[in-house]
């Protein structure tokens, strides 16, 4: 039996081979800034791919799938994965789940667990084989590194049949918000945009990214959609998540399922989101979080 493991990003490949090793044989398809070297130790034959775009991720899986006939193919549940993984599940016709942890590899089948409706709730599933997986965040062990190093093929990136016309970088942002350990996050409790500085200047403490709820992105404008979190949004995983003037609406607390622990500040004490969080801080953020950030400055200095 063999298994492709698909990611860009060490720890995500080291999750998906645990996953991948019950299959049997394993090789690992790294693209973008992965660096194939590290990944080698793992024991696995590494191919590295130096773009990292959906279609010349599809091309060159597509290949390897065609030359391998892997049982399963796995890999995180981002979103251009989602897209260049869907497009091989469906023109070989094989099952896709999203989000699965728990995996267990039968004889011609594979059973696991699954978040739906944005990991709100939980189903357990068995799928036939081959079939491609696509790991939630954080949910699978990290696979060990092995004695010796694999080989390293190096491919070429194949022309798909989407050209890419032109690149260009985004004019704000840049936000990687679903990878960011600590998040400050900003809510309809700020009255302008020019007040968000009070969470920015949080998160710069504590080397943090910003986020938001949806209305500070999609209507007002006030920062770009990288930092929108929710269902609609992006899901996020962080370590720490501090919810500031967020009333915790269902679909924003959808995007923070996976988070580990969230904090949240609220002048009102029934807002919804002191239900669904660690640490509740009832108080107007206008007086609480300077305050917060000036004592974190003090401590971090010491
Ligand atoms: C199909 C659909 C998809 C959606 N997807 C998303 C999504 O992905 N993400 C998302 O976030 N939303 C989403 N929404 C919108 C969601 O329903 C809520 O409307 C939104 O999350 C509310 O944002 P908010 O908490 O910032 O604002 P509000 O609900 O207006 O809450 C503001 C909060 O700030 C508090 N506050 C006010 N002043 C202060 C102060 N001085 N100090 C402290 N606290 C203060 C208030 O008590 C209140 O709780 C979606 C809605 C739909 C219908």
């Amino acid at each position: 039996m063999t298994a492709i493991v698909v990611g860009e990003k060490e720890d995500d490949i080291a999750e998906a081979l645990t996953v991948a090793r019950q299959a049997g044989d394993v090789a690992v398809l790294a693209f973008g800034d992965s660096s194939p070297q590290a990944l080698a130790e793992y024991g696995h034959k590494v191919y590295h791919l130096t773009a990292s775009d959906p279609e010349s991720v599809f091309t060159a899986l597509r290949k390897l799938y065609d030359d391998l006939k892997p049982l399963l193919v796995v890999a995180p549940t981002t979103k251009n994965l989602k897209d260049a993984l869907s497009r091989l599940a469906g023109i070989y016709d094989i099952p896709m789940a999203t989000e699965v942890y728990d995996v267990k590899v039968g004889q011609g089948s594979v059973s696991y667990r699954r978040g739906f409706l944005s990991g709100r709730a939980i189903e357990s599933d068995e799928a036939p084989m081959p079939a491609v997986l696509l790991l939630a965040a954080h949910k699978n062990p990290k696979a060990s590194k092995a004695g010796q190093k694999a080989e390293v093929v190096e491919l070429q990136t194949a022309q798909g049949r989407v050209k890419s016309v032109e690149r260009m970088p985004k004019q704000k942002g840049g936000t990687n918000i679903e990878a960011a350990e600590i998040i400050v996050s900003a809510g309809r409790g700020f009255r302008s945009k020019e007040d968000l500085k009070l969470a920015f200047d949080l998160a710069d403490v504590l080397g943090a990214q910003i986020g938001c709820s949806r209305p500070i992105a999609a209507d007002l404008k006030w920062l770009s959609e990288d930092h929108w979190v929710g269902l609609s949004g992006h899901k996020v995983a962080p370590k720490l998540y501090i919810a500031i003037g967020i009333s915790g609406a269902p679909q924003h607390l959808a995007g923070i399922t996976d988070a580990k622990l969230v904090v949240a500040i609220n002048n009102d004490k029934s807002a919804p989101i002191f239900k669904n969080c660690d640490y509740g801080v009832v108080a107007d953020l206008y007086q609480f979080v300077p305050l917060l950030t000036k004592r974190l400055k003090e401590r971090l200095k010491r």
